[in-house]
């Protein structure tokens, strides 16, 4: 079967939910039996998203070949339980590294290189030879920023030559509805504005989302209709929801699978959504709750705090819960308290379990590393994620091992005792300031060590798991670890690099050199987080996971 290609468009305000929206469209033509990929255009300059900082684009997702890449693609792949390639990230950085690229080498002699056709063509290859690469028979493409902004210009323009091209294509566009408090009322000029800016670039959409606090009314969805030129059953509810999984079911609700098909000339399908539909209703019936605090490094943003740079962890958080009949109550815990006042350890009993995420730089540690202590001695469950697990070998070292003043060279290069230390490959990297795309990134392969917790979780003696780190655990104090009883449960085939590390008399304490909330998804939760929801819930119970 042809590609068709769908472009997502957002009007009105950025963080609408676009890649949710995406994510939906997929699982809903997957739902039908077709193949579905995805990719997402980052109008920047940065080549990829590994130099952004989160606290201001959100969380880095790391795909298992390598890429940084933009969250929205981890949304993607936990919902549509497909593997998306670096590749299906294009940035402005990328497209015009190529072109400039190309220019040098002669490609284009003769001509005068400009944005229009030189740099839409180049977009227009990208996307072309990723859906090509994926196989798919619809390619979804999701346009990041918002109609009106400088930076996405080119690619509305290569968006809507693909439709001239005769490629089959359509166009939704994704705007929001202000509901002002003093009004009362669901307001659609600025959606109307953003269409019109929309038609400014010779895009028409076929389908218009309506993203806002509830679902449109009759008299909105016609007005919508009218002044935007689409007819008013392509006009589609997004309200508010407290579960984003949802979103696939509730434009079913409107048909919009089917009008999707319809409007590329093909016969309605029904949905197969049984065991989606079973997974939502479980999750709206489950009562109990499971607390986990996640104890990290949280920078304001003005008056707001950004829980997106932890997304994939929530992600999995939820999906292991759920998994286990249970709401996730999820409180954010900065580190920087514990830094204050040793007191405030106390608050970590009101949880069933701890997380300690990854993180860079020297905030906040050494309040992680009194957390960490603090779960160890008092059996409160805990996982480490990359950087969690760092700091669980530098407490264990200091205060079992005796080792004091431990630390990673990443904080304190001249400690007495580097128990985490730069990868050797790095060292060089580094020297150069070479900051992009060097860390040591993506699927890697983990030996797992028989008999212990990480192998009873995974049931299996080797799995493949996202990493992004410039820190390993120092082999040099792999042996005094060990003899004081911190075992190293997982490692890279060669035993080199050790990447999973367990206490075994803890009811639960395990830490990952990798992300193992990259490789979770809605209807699969990762081992990792599966073991540490259970463990929580022994811990209510009866405090002993392991006998
Ligand atoms: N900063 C640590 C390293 O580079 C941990 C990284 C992380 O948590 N992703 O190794």
């Amino acid at each position: 079967m042809q590609t068709r290609f769908i472009f997502i468009t957002g009007g009105v305000i950025s963080g609408l939910g676009k890649g949710i929206v995406t994510s939906s469209i997929g699982k809903m033509l997957q739902f039908r039996g077709f193949k579905v990929s995805a990719c997402k255009i980052d109008p920047y300059i940065n080549f990829d998203a590994g130099t952004l900082r989160p606290t201001e684009h959100g969380e880095v997702w790391v795909t298992e070949d390598g890429g940084e890449i933009d969250q929205d693609l981890g949304h993607y792949e936990r919902f549509l339980d497909i593997k998306i390639p670096k590749s299906h990230n294009i940035t402005t950085g990328q497209v015009y590294n190529e072109v400039i690229m190309k220019e040098r080498a002669g490609k284009y002699l003769g001509q005068t290189v400009q944005p229009i056709p030189h740099v839409t063509d180049e977009i227009k290859r990208r996307i072309k030879e990723n859906a090509k690469a994926s196989g798919a028979d619809f390619f979804l493409v999701e346009i990041g920023g918002t109609v009106g902004d400088y930076e996405n210009i080119l690619f509305l323009e290569a968006a809507r030559q693909m439709k001239l091209e005769k490629n089959p294509v359509l166009y939704v566009h994704v705007a929001y509805l202000p509901i002002p408090k003093s009004l009362g009322e669901m307001k659609t000029k600025a959606v109307q504005h953003s269409v019109r800016e929309l038609g400014n670039f010779g895009i028409q959409p076929d389908f218009i989302i309506g993203r806002s606090d509830t679902y449109l009314d009759e008299v909105r969805r016609r007005k919508i209709a009218l002044f935007c030129n689409v007819n008013e059953e392509d006009v589609i509810s997004d309200p508010e929801i407290e579960n984003i999984y949802k979103l696939p079911l509730i434009f079913e609700q409107e048909k919009f699978g089917d009008k999707i098909l319809a409007k590329f000339n093909m016969q309605p399908v029904k949905p197969q959504n049984e065991k989606w539909v079973e997974f939502i209703e479980k999750v709206d019936s489950i009562k109990e709750e499971v607390k986990v605090g996640i104890v990290g490094k949280y920078f304001d943003i003005g008056k707001f705090q950004l829980p997106d740079s932890y997304i994939s962890v929530i992600e999995a958080i939820k999906h292991a819960a759920w998994h286990n009949n249970r709401k996730p109550s999820i409180s954010w815990i900065d580190s920087k308290i514990f830094e204050k006042k040793t007191e405030n350890l106390k608050v970590l009993e009101n949880f069933n379990g701890i997380i300690v995420p990854g993180g860079f730089g020297k905030t906040g540690v050494e309040g992680k590393i009194a957390a960490i202590k603090y779960v160890r001695e008092g059996g409160i469950p805990f996982l480490g994620l990359c950087l969690g697990l760092q700091l669980a070998v530098i407490e264990f070292a200091r205060n079992v091992c005796g080792l004091e003043g431990a630390n990673t060279a990443e904080i304190v290069p001249d400690t007495p005792f580097p128990v985490i230390d730069l990868l050797p490959e790095q060292k060089e990297i580094l020297k150069k300031s070479n900051y992009g795309a060097t860390m040591r990134l993506g699927g890697q392969t983990v030996k797992i060590k028989p008999n212990t917790l990480a192998y009873k979780l995974y049931n299996c003696g080797e799995v493949v798991e996202r990493f992004r780190h410039r820190y390993e655990i120092n082999p040099e104090y792999v042996e005094i670890l060990e003899k004081h009883g911190f075992v190293f449960s997982g490692m890279t085939p060669d035993n080199r690099i050790m990447q999973i590390g367990e206490l075994p008399n803890h009811p639960f304490f395990i830490g990952s050199q990798f992300h193992p909330e990259f490789t979770s998804r809605a209807l699969r939760p990762n081992p990792l987080f599966n073991g540490f929801i259970q463990a929580c819930l022994q811990k209510t119970f009866n405090n002993n996971l392991l006998s």
